[in-house]
């Protein structure tokens, strides 16, 4: 489907492994709100995107199972009231597997065959002590055979430019990512990074183990001092020290973070492009504006 093209139906129900088997995709990350301003802001910032066309659009699921609700709702919208293709996500965290069985059965009853499939961190501390429910699945790769088990889904999984927070050692991380992929995962999304040469150095660990599994890079653009240190909480990914000083330089003119910030992104997806990834994934924090920029300055949005 050609950019700025709007989607069909038929599109709608498409899965992302035939999204990036007809080329490069683009695509954005939502979350699911809690309150009605939340779900205004959200509907906002998707009709902004959706005017764009993009290949597909994800709503997360929130730490614990927080929004499970929220999650399901936001994804039948999407596909009952818009053009857009959703994903939703789906983590193992304080699920019995007849608990997920279910959520995945609610998915296919609204028609939806995307899921990232995501282990989950425990709510509150990430990096606190991971306990699997006495019924539930310990990894995500348990979660990707679950849900190929439950019906036709197209499922990704998640993969890590900077290693696993979690993994001791990188032989071990690729090691178990493959497996995952084996496991039946169709993509994989990145976690944010701000070095392409992070997400270039994974790509070949992966390949060399003969795995063709698709990679599509997660792109975070920074528009403010704050979200430098929040990243670095909820990701554990290295922001550049250069970067870092560009901005704090300029940390009293909101306005000027926020370009530098977008300028920095639209040079490291420009990069990422030239590099033959599969597709980009914008986060969005539910306000597009930044993240349609970019994708303005990067020559794809040609509304129709
Ligand atoms: P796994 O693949 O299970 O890996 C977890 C750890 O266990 C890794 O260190 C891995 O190497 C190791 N491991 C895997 N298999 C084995 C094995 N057999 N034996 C020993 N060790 C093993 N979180 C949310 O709560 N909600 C979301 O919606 C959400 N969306 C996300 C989207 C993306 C694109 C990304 C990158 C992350 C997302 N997260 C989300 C965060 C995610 O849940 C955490 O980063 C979590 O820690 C990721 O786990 P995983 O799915 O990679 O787990």
């Amino acid at each position: 489907m050609a950019l700025g093209t709007p989607s069909t139906r038929t599109d709608r129900a498409r899965t992302v492994r035939d999204l990036l088997a007809t080329g490069t995709t683009y695509s954005f990350e939502f979350w699911a709100p809690k309150t009605e301003k939340g779900e205004r802001n959200l509907w906002d910032a998707l009709r902004r995107v959706e005017a764009v066309a993009p290949s597909f659009v994800s709503v997360t699921y929130g730490a614990g199972g927080s929004t499970r609700a929220g999650t399901v709702k936001a994804t039948e919208q999407i596909a009952a009231d818009s053009t857009l293709t959703p994903v939703a996500h789906l983590t193992a965290v304080n699920h019995t597997i007849a608990e997920l069985r279910n959520m995945i059965g609610q998915y296919a009853d609204a028609d939806i065959r995307n899921i990232l499939a995501v282990r989950g961190d425990p709510p509150g501390d990430p990096m606190g002590e991971w306990v699997p429910h006495p019924q539930g699945v310990r990894y995500a790769a348990d979660l990707v055979r679950l849900i190929k088990e439950s019906g036709d889904f197209c499922v990704g999984v998640a993969a890590f430019p900077e290693m696993h927070p979690r993994s001791t050692d990188w032989d071990a991380d690729i090691h178990h990512f493959v497996d995952k992929c084996r496991a039946g995962a169709d993509y994989a999304i990145t976690q944010m990074f701000f070095d392409p040469e992070d997400y270039l150095r994974l790509r070949d660990r992966v390949a060399a183990k003969g795995c063709e599994t698709p990679i599509i890079p997660e792109i975070m653009p920074v528009t403010s001092v704050k979200q430098i240190e929040r990243f670095a909480q909820l990701s554990n990914a290295h922001f550049p020290p250069a970067l870092k000083e560009r901005i704090l330089a300029v940390k009293d003119d909101p306005a000027a973070v926020r370009s530098i910030g977008i300028e920095f992104a639209t040079e490291f997806c420009a990069r990422l492009l030239s590099e033959g990834v599969p597709g980009l994934h914008f986060i969005t924090l539910n306000n597009s504006t930044a993240t349609l920029e970019i994708y303005e300055n990067l020559g794809l949005h040609q509304q129709s």
